[in-house]
């Protein structure tokens, strides 16, 4: 651990890994690619035997996630994909344990949990986790172990109570996992409102320039955290050294790229919720979105950098999508780059349509992750494609 750990995020996460090395007193974290490490003698290991278990790179971002989440009683897993994490998080429950789920949620999780964990006997409710109301009706079911929450949702940007509904479930001795890929910790503390479980898709805002596919899980309970740790080396999902260390590399900016992003999601989100074209926008920092004042309450800054929103016309999406000149069409979120998504074909697809259409994922919406860029060149690119 960096002894700058007494320091502000911002300070601790520049210089990630950057006093690890002793021995030549690299600034920069050295890429550990070897698989196995010699034992100095019988019995005697440097604390590193074989990469699955532990790596040196892996285990900086690790302790640098976990410290940035959750401070120093926090431990950090990190697997190949969020996906891989999420999985680690689902196999803590067993064959009849129910899991209450955010209704509107990465399509990826959705399959996970339906077409891997469902059929060895994990059970799933899928409810609008912003309705308290419905949270409490599904947590009285006796088998249920654990509340999932997507703060804010994929792709409508629901923004459940994590405080409220964490406080539901833990009466009812359930846990509750929060899914922070959307805020990160530069925004939203999961914790602190009493999640017991964080997860992320490192390949999202923590990597930042969509070149990794990593996942994490963080928590401050030992036993949870021991237990995923567990699972991470015995099924061996890890992320790789080389992915560990661009993983580092990217959470040094974090804090950085995530208020630009944010500047210029809100600057779009405004201006989109003005326009003849756009029939609804979606963005937390809308006084007019549902989730907003929760949103107030229990993150910071101005509504993270994901902005949602519908056409008018839904005729207009294709030529919309191929018509972008500075934004990108391609799934994913979070990186320098701006991207624009169409969810019910791209990351939604495993939903099926009656509960899409239910849900609001529709042929007309488009969901915007906002790069770096000069605001100005995003806007006009939009206008031009909206016209
Ligand atoms: N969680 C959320 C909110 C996501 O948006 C995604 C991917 O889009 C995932 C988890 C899955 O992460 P990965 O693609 O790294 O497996």
């Amino acid at each position: 651990m960096s002894d700058v750990s007494d320091t502000k995020l911002e300070t601790f996460l520049a210089q990630a890994g950057s006093r690890w090395d002793e021995a030549t007193g690299a600034v920069s974290m050295p890429v550990y690619r070897s698989s196995t490490f010699r034992h100095p003698g019988l019995g005697k290991s440097t604390g590193f035997d074989y990469s699955r278990t532990a790596n040196p790179t892996r285990s900086v971002v690790e302790e640098t996630l976990a410290w940035a989440e959750g401070g120093g009683d926090a431990r950090a897993s990190a697997f190949s994909s969020g996906l891989a994490a999420i999985d680690a998080v689902a196999r803590l429950f067993g064959p009849g344990d129910r899991m209450v789920v955010t209704e509107d949620l990465y399509g990826g999780t959705f399959r996970l949990f339906e077409k891997l964990h469902k059929p060895y006997g994990l059970e799933t409710v899928y409810v609008d986790t912003t309705d308290l109301g419905a949270v409490e009706n599904a947590l009285a079911h006796p088998r249920v172990r654990a509340v999932f929450l997507e703060v804010p949702s994929n792709p409508l940007l629901n923004v459940s109570d994590v405080r409220t509904i964490a406080g539901l479930a833990a009466s009812r001795g359930a846990l509750t996992i929060v899914d922070n890929t959307f805020l990160t910790f530069c925004r939203q503390r999961p914790m602190e409102l009493g999640a017991d479980l964080v997860i992320y898709s490192a390949t999202k805002y923590l990597g930042g320039h969509d070149d990794l596919l990593g996942g994490v899980v963080i928590s401050r309970r030992p036993e949870l955290a021991e237990e995923i740790a567990f699972y991470q080396n015995a099924a061996g999902a890890i992320l790789s050294p080389d992915e560990a260390w661009l993983l580092l590399r990217g959470l040094k900016t974090l804090p950085l790229r995530l208020a630009k992003q944010e500047a210029n999601a809100r600057v779009l989100a405004e201006w989109l919720a003005a326009h003849p074209r756009v029939s609804r926008t979606y963005y937390p920092g809308l006084p007019d979105h549902p989730g907003n004042g929760i949103f107030r309450d229990q993150a910071s800054g101005d509504g993270g950098a994901m902005v949602a929103f519908e056409v008018a016309d839904a005729a207009r999406v294709p030529d919309i999508l191929s018509g972008v000149r500075v934004f990108m069409f391609a799934e994913s979120l979070g990186g320098v780059a701006s991207l624009i998504t169409f969810p019910s074909v791209q990351t939604h697809a495993d939903i099926d349509p009656e509960t899409r259409d239910r849900l609001g994922i529709s042929n007309r919406l488009l969901r915007l992750s906002i790069g770096i860029e000069d605001a100005e060149d995003l806007r006009q690119d939009l206008e031009r494609v909206l016209q």
